[in-house]
């Protein structure tokens, strides 16, 4: 099998799983029970909290709390800040947002608030003037995602958390961080130093699922979503996954561990993927190309033909990719973030997105390779919208 789906869920890393297994073991107890013996508990949550506080260059280890998923985290993050900032009553974000964070603000349209939805242009780049003018004086929060789930694109965040801080220090700035999280530079104390919250989610860096975090910077207002017992410093109540924020710990360790030659070898990968392809097949274009992007992800638009008859195809051949977000592949409705970036209805439809991972090798690129150009041609020849005898889309289909 080769699994080139990484942007949907990564699998969960030996280290990690082997950093977990005590946990399940002998290592059962309630991490705040008073008996000696649940104090190795406690201090496996302290430690992992401290090591991933320090790749991230967090000071105050407080200001990390663990939540089960980024879905949970960002929700955390946009009602918390609304509780504890009652007058406030505008938020930013932007038309490419995860469902997390797009859902909650839609939701929040319909409950009076007023949201600026800032768009981007055909390279699926931030539209930063609109940004910028989007902020006033009654604006509470800007959300806005670091590294795009379906293209790879990375918005500028340093830039445009330093732009709202310089209008008015009191806003205050998220970032859903899912996706970079472990593949690109965070650091609260150096390019995310204007961020106030920064949401990340487990399972897309080989931790498990059901294991996320949240940093909220010390000062910020940001009352508790899930009120209960006194854990996580009282702002996220529940007994704590302990196996899964050690696990979590560990797999962000591993892959800092290896960062910079994984990096390369992603890239590399990718652009071998991607030059093969347009290589290797006509009328295709790559969602992205020409912006900053994240090294792992490829997002190919193949004309003419439905992105799902693709992904069956490469089932077929053991290959796992995707036609858009996790979410939203499920579904027939066209990519809101393709569709935000102006391309064709028919180059929307035959998207595919390829994710990679540090696991990733060059013989599955190499196989996808051979395979694609194989599964796009037999494709296009059932397509309505492909002209069998000339070889090319037909002539009232717009490219
Ligand atoms: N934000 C982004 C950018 C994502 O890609 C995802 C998941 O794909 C999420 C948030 C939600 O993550 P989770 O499902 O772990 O809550």
């Amino acid at each position: 099998m080769i699994y080139l789906d990484n942007n949907a869920t990564t699998p969960v890393a030996a280290e990690v799983l082997d950093s977990m297994l005590p946990f399940f073991g002998d290592k059962y107890f309630n991490p705040s029970s008073m008996y000696e013996v649940a104090g190795f508990v406690r201090d496996a949550i302290e430690s992992s909290r401290g090591l991933i506080s320090e790749m991230l260059g967090i000071t105050n280890a407080n200001e990390l709390i663990f939540t089960s998923c980024a879905t949970e985290s960002v929700n955390a993050a946009i009602f918390g800040a609304i509780a504890a900032n009652p007058l406030k009553r505008h938020i930013i974000t932007t038309v490419v947002e995860h469902p997390a964070v797009l859902e909650v603000c839609k939701s929040l349209v319909r409950d009076g608030f007023e949201v600026s939805f800032i768009g981007v242009n055909d390279r699926g780049e931030l539209d930063v003037g609109e940004f910028v003018r989007a902020l006033r004086s009654d604006t509470l929060l800007v959300t806005v995602m670091h590294a795009n789930n379906e293209t790879g694109v990375v918005f500028p965040i340093e830039r445009l958390a330093r732009v709202v801080k310089e209008t008015d220090a009191s806003i205050l700035f998220l970032c859903d961080a899912t996706q970079s999280m472990t593949k690109l530079p965070i650091r609260v104390d150096g390019n995310f130093r204007d961020v106030d919250m920064i949401a990340f989610s487990g399972h897309k860096f080989h931790a498990p699922k059901g294991i996320g975090g949240l940093y909220i910077r010390r000062g910020v207002r940001c009352r508790s979503f899930l009120i209960g017992g006194h854990q996580e410093f009282g702002r996220r109540g529940g007994t704590e996954n302990v196996a899964f924020i050690v696990g979590m710990a560990k797999a962000i360790e591993v892959a800092a561990a290896t960062h910079g030659e994984d990096v390369v070898r992603m890239e590399y990968l990718r652009d071998k993927l991607e030059s093969g392809i347009l290589e290797l097949v006509p009328y295709v274009v790559i969602n992205g190309a020409g912006a900053e992007r994240m090294p792992n992800t490829l997002n190919v638009a193949v004309h003419c033909i439905e992105g799902e008859g693709i992904l069956y195809q490469l089932s077929d051949r053991e290959i796992c990719a995707s036609s858009g977000s996790a979410c939203t592949s499920g579904s027939l409705e066209p990519s809101h973030v393709l569709t935000a970036m102006k391309i064709p209805f028919t180059a929307i439809h035959g998207s595919v997105r390829f994710s990679l991972s540090r696991y990733t090798t060059e013989s599955e690129i190499d196989f996808v390779l051979q395979e694609f150009p194989i599964i796009v041609t037999k494709l296009r020849h059932l397509s309505p919208y492909w002209d069998q005898v000339n070889n090319k889309p037909r002539k009232d289909v717009k490219i």
